[in-house]
Parts: C-alpha cells; sequence; structure tokens
C-alpha cells in the first residue's frame, strides 16, 4: 500500500537523524506533535520501524567488512539464507536469483573468516561458497528509501489480501486499521463493535 505524504516525510527525517526529536520533526514537515507521536507509534507497531540503531564506524573500529556469494542447489536458498541468518556475524542477508545468496558479515578479528568460512562450507546444502574481503570502507549507508512517497508491504486488516495504492484508513482506539476497500472496512468495523459491545455486557 501506498504511505501517506506524512508518514513518508516522517520515515525520511528519522533516516536522515534517528535521534530527532518528534518536535524538531513536526517542525520540519509542518505537522502537530502529537501526530507525529500516533504516526511514528503506528509505524512502529506495524512493523515497518524496526528500530532505532547508532552508526558506527567500520573501518575505526578495526572490523572488516566480507561479502560471502554462497551457492546452494536452488530448492534449499530458504533453508541455508535461514540457518545463515540465525549467525551474529551475518549483518545482511540478500537471496538473489535462485541458488544465490549474498551475506554482508562484520568480523571483529580477520582470523574468524577461516572458522566462518568452514562453517558455512559445511552447512547442508551449500555447494560453494566465494569471499571478497575489504580492506576499506567507502560507503556504508543502511539501507535507503528511495522515493519520496513510500510503499508498505502491509495486509489488508479483514480480508488479509494485499492493498493496492491508497489504504482505506479507519482509526480505533487510538490506532490505524488498514483496509482494501470499503467493504473490507464495513465488515471489519461491524465485527469490532460486536466484539466491543459483547465486552461491555460482560463487564
Ligand atoms: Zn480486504
Amino acid at each position: 500500500m501506498d504511505l501517506d505524504a506524512t508518514d513518508s516525510a516522517i520515515l525520511h527525517c528519522l533516516q536522515d537523524d534517528g535521534r530527532a526529536s518528534l518536535r524538531a520533526i513536526a517542525k520540519k514537515i509542518g505537522v502537530s506533535v502529537p501526530t507525529v507521536s500516533s504516526r511514528l507509534k503506528n509505524l512502529e507497531q506495524l512493523g515497518i520501524v524496526r528500530g532505532y540503531r547508532v552508526l558506527l564506524d567500520p573501518d575505526r573500529l578495526e572490523a572488516t567488512g566480507v561479502a560471502l556469494v554462497v551457492k546452494t542447489k536452488p530448492r534449499t536458498a530458504d533453508d541455508v539464507a535461514q540457518r545463515l541468518a540465525a549467525r551474529d556475524w551475518a549483518r545482511r542477508i540478500l537471496l538473489g536469483r535462485p541458488g544465490w545468496i549474498l551475506v554482508d558479515v562484520s568480523l571483529a578479528h580477520r582470523e574468524d573468516l577461516d572458522l566462518i568460512l568452514a562453517e558455512v562450507t559445511s552447512m547442508p546444502d551449500v555447494a560453494g561458497v566465494q569471499e571478497y574481503v575489504g580492506l576499506r570502507t567507502l560507503k556504508d549507508e543502511p539501507p535507503i528509501l528511495p522515493r519520496d512517497r513510500l510503499r508498505a508491504n502491509v495486509p489488508c486488516f479483514e480480508c488479509r489480501g494485499p492493498i493496492l495504492g491508497e489504504p482505506v484508513k479507519a482509526r480505533l482506539d487510538g490506532r490505524y486499521h488498514y483496509f482494501c476497500c470499503h467493504t473490507c472496512e464495513r465488515l471489519y468495523l461491524e465485527k469490532y463493535r460486536r466484539i466491543r459491545a459483547a465486552a461491555r455486557k460482560r463487564t
């Protein structure tokens, strides 16, 4: 679904500065502080904002960056990727064309690479591993938000189907709910009201 201009602007502000205050964001994009606060809480609940981390310079901390290209049988790539994802040293994993996995590795000690290569090579279904050791980091940015208006993968709260374009939004108990169409919105709201009414009757 398409995120609206306010949500997109908040994400762009935070991508520039993860410590920006709610007040600073509100001022920059021209909305109220409570709006930023509720929108941000909502983006967190949707799992679009996963957290706030510090950006470290790997060179200054003498960490070694390594890219691994792992080759598997096409049908086993997901399983292998899950196994790789469980390892602390794997910082980012991209599944490419069937059977190819790209793994960004960060090492505190260069010598650890041999152990990691041995470990990956001995994983079930791994057909081969190529490594590329970085000697210097020229650019290291978190995944970017490429467009002004962002799209998010959020299923309809009623039918769980995809939401194409602008969602139908309803705010219930301070939380946004998203729907693919007005029919789904109506069905959901009817259910929601029935449940609320039943809960009220019990108390
Ligand atoms: Zn729907």
